[in-house]
């Protein structure tokens, strides 16, 4: 434990005054949502790596889908990658659908309600088990992540380790609402103890706090590398070609794509660039038009917009339909535009003008190894 801070209370009475006064308002909040383990867990889950901002929309849209356990556990994993479309982080939507029907199968539809049950299901680990056990069934357990990390080394004002973070954290919390003690200090993190400027005026624990401000990184910053990728947009008629990624695939297995190609054709300019930062890459795409002949036996399927409701996309896809096609989330069936893809440029008259396939196009869509393309999740903060 940290020698020269509060030991006592004190944290734990300043945090829950702040979190009573300017607590968020979540949708799983809401009452009677706040105390259903399986809506705690869903938005702890969409939240990793996430802002709340982006994952409000795609909440509201799985729990309407899969209301509990079993909806969820029954659904099959395509329909529920494409409710989670866009969002990123895939593995997290497989984790959380295998975990389900782990329950099903294990626990009698119920989230077990122990911490050796909850972290023994997949994708659930120390942080969500803490979060979901302390809000949904007011157990004292932290709910250590990076921005709870963030703002107890600043208040000691030096990096400590997560360990040292969590027994700090353990000694502060309030046994009677170790929910909201948890949930105050990710609102802090999200609110007020920010990555970069840190809002320290209107911090409940700047009186405690050693380093008032950020804390000089640990190590430089790392050199972010230019990476480009090329796709092309085939059309026939109101349909668009597009491929499912390969079940081997190390990212986004098993998601539908438009077609890669292996380097940029020589022409036209493209119809639409996204760029998206993703760890130390910086990810510029480009989609171009195509021509529809020569696809017949090419490993892919012609979707029309009203067929890819249900369909999972990549969060790249999806973008490059909107800005070129104008397929619009909602027409789609989604509830939400949110993306980490960028527009670039967007040119109008997306609609026509198909170019040649390159060559190398060709030779890609025969390939066992398509080139990989830029994944849908990214360095996003999160909460
Ligand atoms: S005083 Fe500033 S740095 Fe310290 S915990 Fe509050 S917001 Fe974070």
């Amino acid at each position: 434990m940290l020698s020269h801070m509060d030991h006592g209370d004190g944290t734990a009475r300043r945090l829950l005054a702040w979190y009573r006064r300017h607590r968020r308002t979540l949708p799983w909040r809401a009452p009677g949502n706040a105390g259903d383990p399986y809506r705690v867990w869903v938005s702890e889950v969409m939240l990793q790596q996430t802002q709340v901002a982006v994952v409000i929309p795609y909440y509201e849209r799985f729990v309407r889908a899969f209301p509990d356990v079993a909806a969820l556990a029954g659904a099959p994993e395509a329909a529920v990658l494409a409710a989670w479309s866009g969002l990123g982080y895939y593995r997290r939507a497989r984790a959380l659908h295998a975990a389900a029907r782990a329950i099903v199968d294990h626990h009698g539809g119920q989230l077990p309600l122990t911490y050796a049950a909850l972290t023994a299901l997949p994708g659930i680990g120390a942080y969500t088990a803490g979060a979901v056990l302390s809000i949904a069934a007011g157990q004292a357990l932290p709910a250590v992540d990076g921005n709870v990390i963030r703002i107890v080394s600043r208040l000691v004002g030096r990096h400590l380790a997560p360990g040292a973070v969590t027994a700090q954290v353990r000694a502060w919390l309030s046994p009677r609402h170790p929910g909201d003690f948890n949930q105050a200090l990710m609102d802090l993190g999200a609110t007020i103890c920010l990555p970069r400027q840190p809002a320290c005026g209107r911090c409940p624990l700047r009186g405690q706090c050693a380093a008032q401000g950020e804390l000089p990184p640990l190590r430089p910053r790392s050199v972010r590398h230019q990476v480009e990728r090329h796709y092309a947009l085939i059309r026939r008629g109101a349909r668009v070609f597009l491929r499912q990624r390969p079940a081997t695939a190390a990212r986004l297995s098993g998601m539908w794509e438009l077609l890669p190609l292996p380097a940029r054709p020589p022409t036209p300019a493209p119809l639409a660039t996204l760029r998206h930062a993703i760890t130390n890459h910086a990810i510029t795409a480009s989609v171009y038009a195509a021509p529809a002949r020569g696809m017949r036996g090419e490993p892919g399927r012609w979707f029309s917009q009203d067929q890819l409701a249900d369909v999972p996309l990549t969060g790249l896809a999806r973008k490059f339909l909107q800005a070129t096609l104008g397929w619009t989330p909602t027409a789609l069936g989604w509830t939400s535009a949110a993306s980490d893809w960028t527009p670039t440029s967007a040119p109008a008259g997306a609609r026509s003008a198909p170019s040649r396939v390159p060559r190398a196009a060709a030779a890609s869509r025969n390939s066992a190894t398509p080139s990989a393309p830029p994944g849908d999740g990214g360095s996003r903060r999160r909460r």
